[in-house]
């Protein structure tokens, strides 16, 4: 997904869109077959032919998952202590997706996440 693009909806620039937070969708999302929501006004957006757009009438939604998202922190956002909790709260990317989840979700998910890697 491109970065730096802005939402069509409420037109604000999403620095990161984090296709990679989503479960099994994210090929769907890239054949257009399903939809995003911004992280900022979290109404529907597509993406077709490479960009992102409008989300086609009728495609279903999909939201991304705090656990995917809770994984890629341990190992992408390490500046930020390796966690979702961190990266969502730190200045850049991240900071966007401050209220996508409940605090309890993005705690619990960077909990589980230590569990699986044995860190305590
Ligand atoms: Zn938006």
């Amino acid at each position: 997904m491109p970065p730096n693009e802005r939402c069509p909806n409420c037109h604000a620039l999403v620095a990161d869109w984090h296709v990679e937070w989503y479960k099994t969708e994210g090929l769907t999302l890239y054949q257009g077959r399903a939809a995003m929501d911004c992280p900022l006004c979290r109404r529907p957006v597509g993406f077709q032919g490479g960009r992102i757009g409008p989300a086609p009438a009728g495609t279903p939604l999909m939201r991304q998952n705090a656990e995917q998202a809770a994984q890629w922190a341990s190992s992408q956002a390490i500046s930020a202590g390796g966690s979702l909790q961190g990266y969502t709260t730190a200045a850049g990317a991240g900071i966007q997706y401050a209220s996508y989840w409940a605090p309890q979700e993005v705690g619990q998910a960077d909990a589980n996440q230590r569990a699986k890697l044995g860190r305590p």
